[in-house]
């Protein structure tokens, strides 16, 4: 530890997390950052004050922001891009939508704001993938399951069974 500080410079400083090194905005490729459930790619224009040792980034509310502005836009394209590659599939196995909607307890015509300006939950977006892996199978499934579970003598332990 010194004694002797110098004083901070608008957008370069001394790192406090090593205490060597200078934290300066550092624009660069190859960075990422975890949005939700995906690890996604920082755009490379993005200038984050970042330590020249020990790679700490320093980042303030304004960059932050900024960078999870363009991540939510990254994040909803991919899930988008997801949910048209699910779609494609039912389509091929002849699945219609309204049977999907109707197994998943979705209101009708939901799948469809989907590929465009709604985005999926996570959960959701992993049930689409899970019955487009198989889709005429896993929606008998699916019609089992809530079977299992109707009338008078429920069996949630065999709704478990295939
Ligand atoms: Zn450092």
């Amino acid at each position: 530890m010194t004694s002797q500080s110098k004083p901070q410079i608008k957008d370069q400083f001394r790192c406090m997390e090593c205490g060597t090194g200078t934290v300066r905005p550092v624009a660069k490729d190859g960075r990422q950052a975890k949005f939700r459930t995906l690890t996604l790619p920082v755009p490379a224009q993005f200038e984050i004050p970042t330590c020249d040792n020990c790679d700490t980034e320093w980042l303030n509310d304004t960059v932050a922001q900024a960078i999870d502005q363009a991540l939510e836009q990254e994040y909803r394209s991919r899930m988008r891009s997801l949910v048209i590659a699910t779609m494609a599939r039912f389509s091929e196995s002849n699945v219609p939508k309204s049977e999907i909607e109707k197994a998943l307890g979705l209101s009708q015509g939901y799948l469809s704001h989907l590929t465009g300006d709604k985005t999926p939950s996570e959960a959701l977006a992993s049930e689409l993938v899970f019955l487009a892996q198989d889709p005429r199978r896993r929606m008998q499934d699916l019609e089992t399951l809530w079977k299992k579970l109707s009338g008078p003598n429920p069996d949630p332990a065999g709704a478990l069974a295939r």
